[in-house]
């Protein structure tokens, strides 16, 4: 049963005959790459709604109608979609008695992992998680929008903080509620699928084959340990003898920081098109495309916090929404996210099916922070961007305090996962989740000086979504960093060798191992032993120039 060329499914009836005439077929070597290219059309028209629903929810997410537009896709297309995914994957596993082409292996290898992982009974948990995290969202935005009628215009850093402190604190017991219910939900999808640990299934569900839950843990110890003194050297030398306080930890320090001086966010937009033409004029046509319909950066109330990128299959366009502040972290947000979308973009461009443009994590963060580094030469005007050249040493300075800043946060964050869901007890209590964090941040940000907020620093675990939302996510962001260091590092030396071969490693989409793909990018992979020590190493003498 072919797909028409007309096709514009909208509801589960419009796909289910022709996923059920995919599930008739007897597989055999030599139907098997046309019954996966069918499968794979009908899979990207899925995305490409869901991209649709994300869209108008994200850009709207107060707006009730659209909510329920996206949790109707949900219900009645997306979850009868991943039932019947699992059973063609189950069934290709079964019927696939010869040995795969070389291009198949590695997206075959996950089909295992996600099978591996897959309980139909676990659906309804999968749904029940997905609903307490719109409520912690919806509780977030609110305490948003009480902070901004609260705040006045004129307000200190110190002054603003405590501000929210005082909003987040009004609704820690309902967050509590809600993390408890999710932790729980989640213990029960590990033991429903037979996992001993949460934590070994999202192994599972990650397809995490190439290191361990033990060599991630080993892996922040010895980040922290190299990273802090590089962190404390700077600090010092733009503030002697001051210890960061809890609202200074978010940004960059002050003095590497600076507003920018678009009046609108359309001159904003044209302005890193050109940066991202100069960068490779096919990135350039990509972006300007986004403009239409593709990208937000507005900040506007109504609109979901934060920034993310995602793709539309069938419209073969990235989809990028920032949330700007008008300071150069505006620039390093979008090209973060522009290199995610530059990575979808390749990915299907030069992959023929979905499964084989599925990246693991670690490699799509990689990706996107690679991004800051190698389009920033682009963004100053001896190279036709709009910072002045006088900015350049500022402007990477700021770029290189982001590793800094995050990588003792992400040990922490991380390290307080895997107690989480490996050590804690099964009755865990919102006063012990506390009791952790805290511990927590003084082992790994020892530089932070909570005194006379020691409360609050308990409770900072609920103001991180991605506790909520991703778990054990970050240690990708950390690998990505360690990874995109050494692409800077040979940027430094030949930039247009190093754009070359991350190009050419994007454009290999999932169809690599992990290690290998940092391989194909021309670096090593994160966890071999001295990468970390290299790469802080560089880290210390690029600041010191
Ligand atoms: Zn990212």
């Amino acid at each position: 049963m072919h797909i028409p060329v007309n096709f514009d499914p909208k509801s589960w009836q419009d796909f289910e005959p022709h996923y059920q005439a995919l599930l008739r077929v007897t597989l055999t070597p030599a139907n098997l790459s046309e019954w996966l290219r069918r499968g794979s059309q009908l899979e990207k028209y899925v995305w490409e709604i869901h991209a649709g629903c994300k869209r108008a929810r994200s850009w709207n997410f107060e707006d009730e109608s659209v909510r329920q537009s996206y949790q109707r896709f949900i219900d009645e297309i997306f979850v009868p979609f991943q039932e019947i995914s699992h059973a063609l994957q189950t069934k290709l596993l079964h019927e696939m008695t010869w040995e795969a082409d070389a291009e198949y292996v590695e997206m075959i290898r996950r089909f295992q992992q996600a099978v591996d992982a897959y309980q139909v009974k676990n659906v309804p948990l999968e749904r029940d998680i997905a609903e307490l995290m719109d409520r912690y969202l919806l509780i977030t935005r609110s305490i948003e929008h009480r902070c901004e009628e609260a705040t006045p215009q004129q307000c200190s850093k110190e002054e603003r903080w405590r501000i929210h402190q005082t909003y987040w604190h009004q609704e820690r017991d309902k967050i509590d509620e809600i993390f408890l219910a999710m932790l729980s939900k989640r213990r029960q999808l590990a033991r429903q699928a037979g996992f001993p640990s949460y934590t070994l299934y999202r192994w599972k569900q990650l397809s995490r084959s190439d290191y361990t839950p033990a060599e991630a843990l080993a892996f922040h110890q010895t980040l922290a340990a190299s990273i802090s003194p590089v962190k404390t050297a700077l600090q010092q030398s733009y503030a002697q003898d001051h210890q960061q306080r809890p609202w200074e930890v978010g940004q960059a320090p002050r003095e590497l920081m600076s507003p920018l001086s678009f009046q609108r966010n359309a001159d904003f937009e044209a302005a890193m098109a050109q940066v991202f033409s100069h960068l490779d004029s096919e990135m350039g046509t990509m972006f300007e495309r986004m403009r239409v319909g593709f990208l937000d950066l507005d900040a506007r109330s109504g609109k979901l916090p934060g920034s993310e990128e995602w793709f539309f299959p069938i419209s073969g366009l990235p989809c990028v929404r920032v949330f700007s502040n008008g300071t150069d972290e505006d620039v390093q947000l979008l090209m973060h996210e522009c290199g995610h979308a530059w990575h979808d973009f390749l990915s299907f461009a030069h992959q023929e099916l979905t499964w084989q443009c599925d990246v693991p994590g670690e490699f799509q963060e990689f990706a996107a922070i690679s991004m800051t580094y190698l389009a920033t030469p682009f963004l100053f005007q001896d190279q036709g961007g709009f910072y002045p050249v006088s900015e350049r040493a500022r402007f990477q300075a700021f770029l290189l305090y982001e590793p800094l800043r995050w990588l003792p946060y992400i040990a922490r964050f991380d390290v307080f996962e895997h107690w989480l869901y490996t050590e804690a007890p099964e009755a865990v209590s919102a006063a012990q989740l506390d009791a952790k964090w805290m511990e927590l941040s003084q082992q790994f940000e020892p530089d932070v000086n909570w005194s006379k907020y020691e409360y609050e620093c308990a409770h900072g675990w609920q103001q991180d979504g991605r506790i909520f939302g991703q778990p054990f996510y970050m240690l990708e962001y950390a690998l990505a960093h360690m990874g995109a260091l050494q692409l800077y590092q040979n940027a430094c030396i030949d930039h247009r060798a190093a754009w070359q071969v991350y190009r050419e490693a994007l454009a290999l989409g999932g169809t690599r191992r992990l290690p290998d793909l940092f391989q194909a990018a021309g670096v090593d992979f994160p966890l071999l032993p001295g990468v970390v020590k290299s790469v802080t190493d560089f880290l210390a003498a690029t600041l010191e120039n």
